[in-house]
C-alpha cells in the first residue's frame, strides 16, 4: 500500500479527528468566556445547525464517494494539472496549493453573495440569528456539493499533492470552527494575527445583519485576500456585543433555525436585489418572506 493510498483510506478518521478535537476545544472556549450573549437556547440551535452537517456530510458521501482526495490521486495519475505537468519540489507544491485553493474559496465566497440565485443558498449560513462553532459549519446541501464541484475543477486545473488536499480540508474545517467562534482573542493579539489570518473578531464582520459589512470579510483562512482586493472591514460599526447576527427578513425561528427552514430558505421569497452591488445599508432587501 503506497502513502497516498494511506491517506485515502484513513481520510475520514484524519478529518472526524480534527473535527471532534477543534470542535470540543472552542465549545469550551465558548462556554468559558463567550464573546456575545446567545439569543436562542443553544440546544435547539445546535442540534439543528449539526442536523445539517449531518445531512451535508450523508450527500457528499453518497454523491462523491472519493472525494477531493480520490480526484487529487485521478490527476496525478494523468499527470492532469499545473503542478504535475511543472514539477516544483514537494513542500513549494503543497505551499503554492494550499494558498491557491484558499484563494479560490475567497473568490467562490464572493461569488454566492453576488450573484442572486447564489445567494439564495448561501442566505442559509448568514441567517443564523446566533454566531458560533456551529454557524461555521451551516450550509445548505446544494451549496456544499456546488463547492465541491468546484473544488474538484480547481484540483484538475492545479494539480496539488494528495498530502495538499487533505491539509487544505483540514485547516478549512478547522478555521471555519475557530473563526466563527463565540469568542474573541485580546484585541492587541487580534490585530496581530489578523494581519495574516482571519479571527473570529474579524469574521463576525460578515454575519452582520448590515449590507456593506456582510459584503466584507469574505476570507476563511487567510485574511489578505480581503486587503488585497478591498473587501476588508476591521470592526462593526455598532461593537461585536452590539451589532445584530443575521439577515434583515427570514429572522423568525423557522426560517432562521429549524433544519426543514433552512432547507426550504433558498426556495422562498421574490429574487431581490440584494446581491450584485449592493453596498447600501439603509434600506433592507433580502427578498420578501413568503
Ligand atoms: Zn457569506
Ligand atoms: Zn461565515
Amino acid at each position: 500500500m503506497t502513502f497516498s493510498e494511506l491517506v485515502i483510506q484513513y481520510e475520514i478518521a484524519i478529518r472526524l479527528i480534527f473535527f471532534l478535537g477543534i470542535f470540543g476545544l472552542m465549545a469550551w472556549w465558548e462556554s468559558r468566556a463567550p464573546r456575545r450573549p446567545l439569543s436562542l437556547p443553544r440546544a435547539v440551535r445546535w442540534s439543528n445547525n449539526l442536523g445539517l452537517v449531518f445531512l451535508n456530510t450523508l450527500t457528499l458521501r453518497l454523491l462523491f464517494p472519493a472525494a477531493a482526495v480520490g480526484v487529487a490521486a485521478f490527476a496525478a495519475e494523468r499527470g492532469w494539472g499545473l503542478l504535475n505537468y511543472y514539477p516544483v519540489p514537494f513542500a513549494w507544491a503543497v505551499v503554492i496549493s494550499v494558498v491557491a485553493m484558499d484563494l479560490v474559496i475567497y473568490l467562490q465566497h464572493v461569488l454566492v453573495h453576488a450573484v442572486p440565485a447564489l445567494w439564495r443558498l448561501h442566505r442559509v449560513h448568514h441567517a443564523d440569528l446566533d454566531y458560533d462553532v456551529t454557524t461555521g459549519a451551516r450550509f445548505h446541501p446544494i451549496e456544499i456539493i456546488l463547492s465541491m464541484l468546484i473544488k474538484f475543477a480547481t484540483i484538475v486545473v492545479l494539480g496539488p499533492p494528495l498530502v495538499a488536499v487533505i491539509l487544505f480540508e483540514v485547516i478549512l474545517n478547522a478555521m471555519a470552527m475557530f473563526n466563527h467562534g463565540n469568542v474573541g482573542l485580546p484585541g492587541w493579539l487580534d490585530r496581530i494575527v489578523r494581519l495574516l489570518f482571519v479571527t473570529p473578531d474579524m469574521h463576525r464582520v460578515h454575519h452582520s445583519v448590515e449590507d456593506n459589512e456582510a459584503n466584507s470579510n469574505f476570507g476563511f483562512n487567510l485574511a489578505i485576500w480581503d486587503r488585497l482586493f478591498g473587501t476588508y472591514i476591521a470592526q462593526p460599526r455598532a461593537g461585536h456585543r452590539g451589532m445584530t447576527i443575521g439577515i434583515h427578513r427570514y429572522r423568525q425561528p423557522k426560517w432562521a433555525t429549524w433544519l426543514p427552514g433552512m432547507l426550504a430558505l433558498p426556495f422562498v421569497g421574490r429574487i431581490s436585489g440584494y446581491a450584485i452591488n449592493r453596498r447600501e445599508w439603509s434600506k433592507p432587501d433580502d427578498g420578501d418572506p413568503p
